[in-house]
């Protein structure tokens, strides 16, 4: 059992069970299981697995301890996280939204949300005088996302968390990007904190998974009634997967922040290159903001190419990369958010926010930086 004083590795390691109450195997087993016996009709620490298990226990208590949150929860994929989290939103309430939200979340609000009653304002979340005007009384909760993608809109989490605490709202921010590891958003002041799971945290495009946790009892209270009632839980098996990548997670993260950061500055010297997106470069605009709430830069970048006709070339040419709408894999994967991570937004909307089908988002993997880039000018 990790004390939850130590530094980051140890803890992404230990995590809140490091060993398998039951027999003191090295691994929490996979509780394969979908029951629990009562014994002489009484129920037992689990009672249906649904409900709780070990395998899913250990995943849920380990964001808790890593975000520095008191409860976790864990399901099936990053959107039911997302949904099950906005599901303490009521018929009536009003919630406000970056415009720049990832694909899916955005689908979510603007399609479901809208027939369950919940409306929501998109506006540039960066901007607080934009949160300030859409406010009204049925206003409930503002949720974040920062930094944004693919074009890495940095928003003040302290003065967003201040600006809902001083309205009474929640705060919801979505930290699949940064991870705990490099950005603790509770610390800062937020209520909620949600992570697809499918991305750095499990980091081998192998599992789908979502994480929510919190260190309000309110609304923990709230997310597991939720939880249990609406059931979109994380399977043992995917459990097992999910804390068996969360222990490399520094090992990972921090090589492939390293060769992101390489392959942003070589990208932006590139002639065929208009422009590219990366908080670790020094000219990035709001590169102070962003490191004064995060300790790195992550390790995912956006680029643009000059002419759209090197677009489709380009994703024939590349060998390494596989092309896909993931991020946060131990392999290198090429996005053209276009057609991919944000297919679900409407062409004239993704071109009010800048995002054009000359873009490409690059999730850099841990393979060796110099074949990376060698592939990439090659097919540049
Ligand atoms: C992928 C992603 C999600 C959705 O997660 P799934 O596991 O695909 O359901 C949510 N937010 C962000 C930022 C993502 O990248």
């Amino acid at each position: 059992m990790a004390e939850n004083t130590y530094r980051p590795a140890t803890l992404l390691v230990h995590q809140a069970t490091d060993r398998d109450p039951a027999t003191g195997a090295s691994t929490v087993p996979i509780y394969q299981a979908s029951t629990y016996h009562h014994d002489a009709g009484q129920p037992g620490e689990y009672d249906y697995a649904r409900s709780g298990n070990p395998s899913r226990q250990q995943v849920e208590e380990a964001i808790a301890l890593l975000e520095g949150g008191t409860h976790g929860f864990a399901y099936a994929s990053g959107m039911a996280a997302i949904g099950s989290a906005l599901a303490l939103l009521k018929t009536g309430d009003h919630l406000i939204a970056p415009n720049d939200l990832y694909g899916g979340s955005w689908r979510y609000l603007s399609t479901i949300l809208p027939e369950r009653g919940v409306s929501t304002s998109f506006v540039d979340i960066t901007d607080p005088q934009q949160i300030e005007d859409v406010i009204t009384p049925q206003t409930r909760a503002i949720f974040l996302e920062t930094p944004s993608n693919p074009l890495f809109n940095i928003t003040d989490i302290r003065t967003v968390a201040q600006l809902a605490k001083d309205h009474g709202l929640i705060t919801l921010l979505d930290n699949t990007f940064m991870t705990p590891l490099l950005q603790r958003p509770l610390e800062l002041g937020i209520d909620v904190v949600i992570h697809s799971g499918t991305k750095f945290l499990g980091g081998h495009s192998d599992l789908m998974a979502g994480l929510v946790t919190t260190a309000d009892p309110a609304v923990a209270k709230r997310l597991k009634q939720f939880q249990n009632a609406f059931g979109a839980v994380l399977s043992p098996f995917d459990s097992f997967l999910l804390s068996r990548g969360i222990k490399t997670l520094k090992l990972r993260l921090e090589a492939a922040q390293t060769s992101a950061h390489t392959l942003a500055q070589r990208l932006q010297a590139h002639p065929n290159i208009a422009r590219v997106w990366y908080p670790g470069l020094t000219d990035f605009t709001s590169r102070r903001l962003h490191f004064s709430q995060a300790s790195g830069a992550g390790a995912v970048l956006s680029f643009e190419l000059k002419h759209q006709a090197k677009v489709a070339p380009l994703l024939k040419a590349v060998k390494l990369p596989i092309i896909a709408p993931s991020l946060g894999g131990v392999e290198t994967i090429l996005t053209h958010c276009w057609s991919m991570s944000h297919a679900a937004i409407p062409a004239d909307t993704k071109l009010r926010l800048g995002i054009h089908d000359t873009l490409l988002r690059l999730s850099v993997g841990i393979e060796d930086v110099d074949d990376l880039w060698d592939d990439l000018e090659r097919a540049l």
